[in-house]
């Protein structure tokens, strides 16, 4: 049994066969996915999916998405995050990949911060976003006592980035670039640091795994990045999909795993 700890179904993308990719996931052994919703656009589809048994949501807005924001919108998130099926805040943070101008950097930093803090009101464990980043992100989580706790989601810095995230008790997603042939950073960042600080995610549609090339991604895959870990750390499948398994169910107090 695996969790899809990180995927986005609510995706247009899989507007003409959700149900057939859900079942997918199901037979393969994930049966269970937790759907992060971080456009507003996206959000009330989530929240409908979530109402299948199996599937759980987060809400967040994504710090590409920010400039599109307002009060309203933050209000909104507020009550989405008290539903019973909403496991964490996010995903949220910070990315420097497309425009890191000061004025950018700016509206993504107060747009993580006022997350943050509806993380903390609420008492929600945060899933972080962070590209071309960690730095500015660790430094801003070092000026807080009380971290929430959460995972960095779809990491890709370096072992002593991973390690300091590890320190402030976040678990790291691992997703679809493992499997790549030139990710050896990534590699060596996963037989750094122990399984118990590990979750696997797909982040669907996106980064798909090597072995169906350029297809969308989906949440099935996952399995891909279990046997790539597996191998890394060699250990079988069934323990390293058990283990990040109970690490996800623990991490998002979630009771249980179809
Ligand atoms: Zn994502």
């Amino acid at each position: 049994m695996i969790i899809d700890t990180h995927a986005h179904i609510s995706d247009l993308k899989f507007d003409t066969d959700r149900e057939i990719v859900l079942q997918r996931a199901s037979d393969v052994g994930v049966g269970t996915i937790f759907e992060i919703a971080c456009e507003i656009r996206y959000w009330d589809i989530a929240l409908k999916l979530s109402q299948r048994d199996n599937v759980f949501v987060s809400f967040g807005v994504h710090p590409i998405d920010v400039v599109r924001v307002g009060d309203e919108d933050y209000g909104k998130l507020e009550i989405l995050i008290q539903n019973k099926k909403c496991i964490a805040v996010g995903e949220f943070g910070l990315d420097y990949h497309y425009d890191s101008s000061m004025q950018n950097i700016n509206i993504q930093k107060k747009a993580l911060v006022r997350q943050f803090d509806i993380a903390v009101k609420y008492n929600k464990p945060i899933i972080i976003h962070c590209r071309d980043a960690y730095d500015d992100m660790i430094d801003f989580l070092k000026q807080y006592k009380n971290i929430p706790k959460g995972v960095i989601h779809c990491f890709s810095g370096n072992s002593k980035q991973a390690k300091i995230f590890v320190e402030m008790g976040f678990l790291l997603g691992i997703d679809g670039p493992i499997t790549y042939k030139k990710s050896e950073k990534l590699k060596q960042v996963v037989l750094d640091i122990d399984i118990s600080n590990l979750l696997v995610e797909t982040d669907c549609p996106y980064l798909t795994p090597r072995k169906y090339g350029k297809q969308r991604n989906e949440p099935s895959y996952v399995v891909e990045i279990v046997e790539e870990i597996a191998s890394i750390k060699n250990m079988s499948t069934e323990e390293t999909a058990k283990i990040t398994t109970q690490n996800a169910l623990t991490l998002f107090n979630v009771e249980y795993a179809s």
